[in-house]
């Protein structure tokens, strides 16, 4: 039986590279690497070997005569990449994408014009920060000092992923791992900015490698906003994973009705978590706190609000199959399923997509308390005399208003990154302007600093996504060290 990957891809694309038969697409070097919402095992290709199994850092790849109950529709999902498209379907030009040979990882070859030692500072602890080490560590001259402000490292690994998502939160073995290198020290509780400036650190390090994340939320400018009773989605988030910024963020869950702005994967989670039943969330890592608010809800129904229709979800089609055949109550509305934009419906991901949404569709609606996604709603203003109430929505593209009564709002409409004292930002994406993760001032690169991650690209992407763009950071960084970029900071250092 060919092999199938599942729910928890976190697309780092090890699996790919163990692969001895190139059937694991898209590739890192396939233009639709960068857009899929998960990685494909061609079963007419797949040798059965296990190679993939061993290598994918989340568990995410089985057997499929042993695939779970619950994620036995992936064996069509990979499948389904790798079938010929119908005929009026909107995809990539199929073979030469996924036909396309592999191009070999370079072997790591011994740069022995790197200064020796090349001690190198990153900043954050997180996915992006530990695929860098990791990639940086492969040379024996290269010394890392991991600066992390929180008392526990990892980053989103540890307080971003759902508690319910344990396969995807076992990629911390795969950090701890790389954790043990000799050559890398993690200082905890050191706040760049505070305990230490960017400027001590060019001074103290060749260079170095900011990888904080996109640590805010994006605000939704909309009436209403700052009643209590709305917060972001991503605070949420915070409070059940017990980081520490948000042990007071816990939302007063008295009320019937939850509101979910935006309905990307963070607006899933967060539904998810919210309306699932604390005896099976009790085996999971949720805070204890969390754990025991959510014993006392009041919370019958969160509705998860699109802006737009079902074929333009943000929520990835693992997520939602995860969502419909997993322990989530889950209902849609038949009427949020009319009036698509066949041009969209027929690209085979929002496709299959719409397929599982008419099947929940078809289900009677389920037991309380149950997740409900809406469709066509944009946000006009949240109703309240001192507190949240509702929201008015108008119909997307009428003038129609629609007034969803809610005691709970929250918005859930992406990350952002926050400007950097001492690195230049740009504001319209968020991120620290750079090329290819070589820091630029006026498009001129700043020998010395360079980012990865979130900051460096935008909030999105998977956890395994940092590992391809770690990597080109760090290829970048040790191409100028070699180049004698570091020669001043060199001199510094000694
Ligand atoms: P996201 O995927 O970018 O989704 C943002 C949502 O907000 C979209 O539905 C967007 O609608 C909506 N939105 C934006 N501006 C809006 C406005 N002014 N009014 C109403 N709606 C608005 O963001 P995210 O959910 O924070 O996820 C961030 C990244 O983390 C994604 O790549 C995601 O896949 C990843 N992630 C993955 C997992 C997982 O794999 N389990 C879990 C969490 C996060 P439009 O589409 O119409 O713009």
């Amino acid at each position: 039986m060919p092999h199938v990957v599942t729910q928890a891809c976190c697309g780092d694309a090890s699996c790919v590279y163990a692969c001895p038969v190139n059937c694991i697409h898209p590739t890192p070097d396939e233009p639709d690497f960068g857009i899929a919402e998960m990685l494909y095992i061609d079963p007419s290709t797949c040798v059965d070997c296990g190679a993939c199994v061993t290598a994918c850092p989340v568990g995410a790849i089985s057997p499929g005569h042993r695939i779970p109950e619950t994620q036995k529709r992936f064996a069509d999902v990979n499948a389904g990449h790798y079938s010929e498209p119908a005929a009026d379907a909107v995809r990539f030009p199929v073979d030469a994408l996924w036909r396309k040979p592999l191009a070999p990882i370079d072997k790591p070859r011994l740069r022995d014009r790197l200064p020796d030692p090349l001690r190198i500072a990153i900043v954050g602890s997180g996915p992006s920060a530990m695929y860098a080490a990791d990639e940086l560590l492969k040379n024996p001259q290269v010394r890392v000092t991991m600066y992390e402000r929180l008392s526990e490292p990892f980053g989103l690994a540890r307080f971003g992923v759902a508690p319910d998502h344990q396969s995807t939160r076992s990629v911390v073995n795969l950090f701890n791992t790389i954790a043990r290198s000799p050559h890398l020290e993690i200082l905890l509780n050191v706040e760049v900015g505070r305990d230490v400036t960017l400027d001590e650190l060019r001074e103290q390090y060749h260079a170095v490698l900011w990888a904080g994340g996109a640590p805010t939320d994006r605000p939704l400018a909309i009436p209403g906003v700052e009643l209590p009773g709305v917060q972001s989605a991503t605070s949420v988030v915070g409070w059940y994973n017990g980081h520490p910024d948000f042990v007071d963020a816990g939302p007063e869950l008295d009320s019937e009705r939850a509101v979910v702005i935006g309905n990307g994967n963070v607006a899933l989670d967060v539904a998810r978590i919210l309306t699932a039943d604390p005896n099976r969330l009790a085996t999971t890592d949720i805070s204890f706190e969390a754990l025991a608010a959510l014993r006392d809800s009041s919370i019958r129904e969160i509705v998860v609000v699109g802006r737009r229709g079902p074929e333009h979800a943000a929520f990835t089609l693992p997520e939602l199959i995860g969502l419909a055949d997993g322990p989530a109550r889950v209902w849609v509305d038949p009427a949020d399923l009319e009036h698509l934009d066949d041009t969209v419906v027929h690209e085979r991901e929002n496709a299959e997509k719409v397929l599982l949404l008419r099947e929940l569709a078809a289900r009677p609606v389920p037991e309380e308390p149950y997740l409900r996604l809406a469709f066509h709603l944009t946000p006009e203003c949240v109703l309240g005399d001192g507190r949240a109430e509702g929201v008015r929505f108008r119909r997307t593209g009428t003038e129609e208003f629609v007034d969803l009564a809610a005691g709970l709002v929250f918005t859930a409409i992406g990350y952002r990154g926050r400007p950097i004292p001492g690195l230049p930002f740009d504001d319209a994406r968020g991120t620290v302007a750079n090329i290819a993760g070589r820091v630029v001032n006026d498009q001129h690169p700043v020998p010395g600093l360079y980012v990865t991650g979130w900051i460096k690209r935008g909030p999105t992407g998977f956890i395994g996504t940092n590992k391809t763009d770690s990597r080109e950071t760090v290829e970048n960084l040790l191409a100028d060290a070699e180049a004698g970029l570091f020669a001043e900071a060199a001199a510094l250092a000694r």
